[in-house]
């Protein structure tokens, strides 16, 4: 039983559970596709980390230069003052 209290109590504070409701007369494709991945969750997170993935990243300031945050390649700047808003090797998008 100690076992399941450091677990109760392990889950209480390190885990925030997260209810999705779908509605099936409304939602029935999102449920069906949902239904399809085989590991909801894993699916789910994945699709988050992709989102995060989409967002821009602020440019890395060394020096007087600017470096992407996600390759580590220098970003080039395209006029004075102005920069590619996207990593010419990586393709991150990036805010300044
Ligand atoms: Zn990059």
């Amino acid at each position: 039983m100690a076992n399941m209290e450091y677990l109760n109590q392990y889950e209480k504070e390190n885990i925030r559970q997260i209810r999705l409701k779908i509605n099936r007369k409304t939602e029935p494709e999102l449920l069906e596709w949902i239904e399809k991945q085989g590991n909801i969750q894993g699916y789910i997170k994945q699709l988050i980390r992709e989102d995060m993935e989409k967002q821009p990243k602020k440019v890395e300031l060394r020096g007087t230069e600017y470096w992407c945050p996600r390759c580590r390649n220098h970003v080039e700047m395209m006029h004075a003052g102005e920069f590619n808003n996207f990593c010419g090797f990586c393709g991150q998008k990036l805010t300044f």
